[in-house]
């Protein structure tokens, strides 16, 4: 069975080019014409809804990358999350909801917190990932919202180690000359 896809909506452009993302952060591949399956993650302050918000940090990454950024990961940092997820599922089904009754409408996937159910309404910080192939978003266990405070619990589990990969993520490509540098100014918090 073919995966169900859509056009890719705006929310999950890069809001500094204005359009679709381009490259990939890392390997600087071309997203669009190499047709590699790829990541987007975005940090984002709504104000209400997915109508008005102002973006922390985005990037897209290829999955050939996207794995590399996943051994970042400490062993210890790894099994802290994979039992928060594991102990923290109230709401993934959600979306499994709306798949079965056919509702591929990717802003309603990312409208509540995968984790703790809230609202968008209700937040003041989130993060949300999708998976793309070329123009294409790609529903499967993506799309998905992080809301901040899970997001800070999240972060809480991740050993110090890990923390210095990602803070030495951080600088290779906020110093670097990469286009990217003013929007992932905050850094990546964590990489689910
Ligand atoms: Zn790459």
């Amino acid at each position: 069975m073919n995966p169900i896809t859509t056009d890719i909506p705006k929310i999950f452009f890069s809001d500094y080019l204005g359009t679709p993302f381009q490259r990939c952060i890392q390997c600087e591949c071309d997203l669009l014409i190499e047709e590699k399956p790829y990541l987007i993650e975005k940090a984002l302050k709504p104000y209400g809804s997915y109508d008005a918000y102002s973006t922390l940090f985005e990037y897209a990454v290829c999955m050939r990358c996207a794995e590399g950024m996943k051994s970042m990961l400490s062993k210890e940092s790894l099994a802290n999350l994979m039992h928060y997820f594991s102990t923290h599922t109230d709401h993934v089904g959600y979306r499994q909801e709306l798949a079965s009754m056919g509702d591929f409408d990717p802003i309603k996937w990312i409208e509540k917190c995968m984790i703790s159910g809230r609202d968008v309404s209700e937040l003041t910080e989130c993060q949300i990932y999708a998976f793309c192939a070329g123009d294409q978003l790609v529903f499967s266990e993506f799309p998905y919202m992080i809301s901040g405070p899970v997001l800070d619990e999240v972060v809480d589990l991740i050993s110090a180690e890990t923390k210095d990969e990602l803070d030495r993520f951080k600088d290779e490509f906020v110093d670097g000359p990469s286009e990217f540098q003013d929007l992932l100014k905050s850094g990546p918090k964590v990489f689910i």
